[in-house]
């Protein structure tokens, strides 16, 4: 069934979710701090408007993709001032900590809330493969449930708010993990003077083969284009999400703690707009090598 839908955050995931939902047939009210952002989906079928709450006044579902933690809060307390509002769906990463605070005070105006993060990348979000990690009241996830399904494959994971986001931080803990070790195997073997597209076909035909392997390298890091889409700085805010949770919830994370100083390095020496392949500059810099296409010899 089509429905109205509010979308604020409009990115590199947000976009593409909105188109996917309105060639589903619903009808979309965006809006962003990037106004020429929700302009350009108003070419596409979407309604644009001016500010959260106008979003909130004109949707019974309000779903958002925002950068972090704060921005979803602020979010949620203009959405909270919207006169048709019932639901807020939270595609971003956010963590659990604060989806239980904006739950607690979305549920002081009636708002449902209920987590979504999803996995998969650009191109999950444009082809519709994302993995969709759901948590909330299993009534309103039942009404949502269809347009959801035009964004990926859903994972309802429970019922207590901010489940869903234990579990996508848990997610990416092994995806930057993956890319971070991936870059220190690989440098390695550049240095050695091993051609690191040899060492990726190795690496994908034999047991050392991970997301990174498989999709980030011979993407964005041989040919060195550094564009997969995904930035540093959130990255990063993910790490250190994870790091909250497991010391909120008292587990161990070790490697994870590595993995998080690495990517803080790159935040501070690419900056946090820079795109999170560029992690393997970390481990270049330090060897004196360069991962990159090998120059035909002759
Ligand atoms: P992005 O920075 O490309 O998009 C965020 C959008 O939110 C931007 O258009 C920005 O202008 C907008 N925005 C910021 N503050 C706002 C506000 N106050 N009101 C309205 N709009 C506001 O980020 P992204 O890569 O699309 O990621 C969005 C979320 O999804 C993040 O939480 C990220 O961790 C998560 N995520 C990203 C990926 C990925 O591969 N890019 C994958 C999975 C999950």
């Amino acid at each position: 069934m089509a429905h109205e839908i509010g979308f604020i955050g409009l990115g590199n995931m947000g976009t593409p979710m909105v188109r996917r939902l309105i060639a589903a047939g619903h009808r979309l009210i965006v809006t962003d701090v990037r106004p020429e952002t929700a302009r350009a989906l108003e070419a596409e079928g979407a309604r644009a408007v001016g500010s959260a709450k106008e979003v909130a006044d004109a949707a019974e579902t309000v779903m958002v993709s925002l950068p972090f933690p704060k921005v979803v809060e602020e979010v949620a307390a203009a959405v909270a001032e919207g006169s048709r509002v019932r639901r807020f769906v939270d595609l971003s990463t956010t963590g659990s900590i604060t989806s239980q605070r904006v739950a607690a005070m979305l549920a002081t105006k009636g708002i449902v809330h209920l987590d979504s993060p999803v996995s998969g990348g650009i191109a999950g979000a444009v082809n519709g493969t994302l993995a969709v990690m759901v948590s909330g009241p299993r009534a309103d996830y039942d009404l949502i449930q269809d347009a959801l399904g035009q964004i990926g494959k859903l994972f309802f994971i429970g019922e207590k708010t901010g489940i869903a986001q234990t579990m996508k931080l848990a997610n990416n803990l092994l995806s930057a993990t993956a890319l971070a070790a991936t870059s220190e195997a690989v440098v390695m073997g550049v240095k050695a003077g091993i051609d690191p597209a040899v060492m990726i076909d190795v690496i994908n035909t034999g047991s050392g083969r991970n997301s990174a392997s498989q999709d980030k390298f011979p993407r964005s890091i041989l040919p060195r284009t550094f564009d997969f889409g995904f930035a540093t700085g959130l990255l990063y805010k993910d790490l250190k999400l994870c790091m909250e949770e497991a010391e909120a919830l008292g587990t161990q994370m070790w490697v994870g703690m590595a993995v998080k100083q690495m990517y803080q390095l790159c935040n501070n020496l690419h900056g946090a707009g820079s795109d999170f392949t560029e992690i393997v500059k970390v481990p270049e810099a330090w060897a004196g090598v360069e991962v990159g296409p090998v120059p035909k010899k002759g």
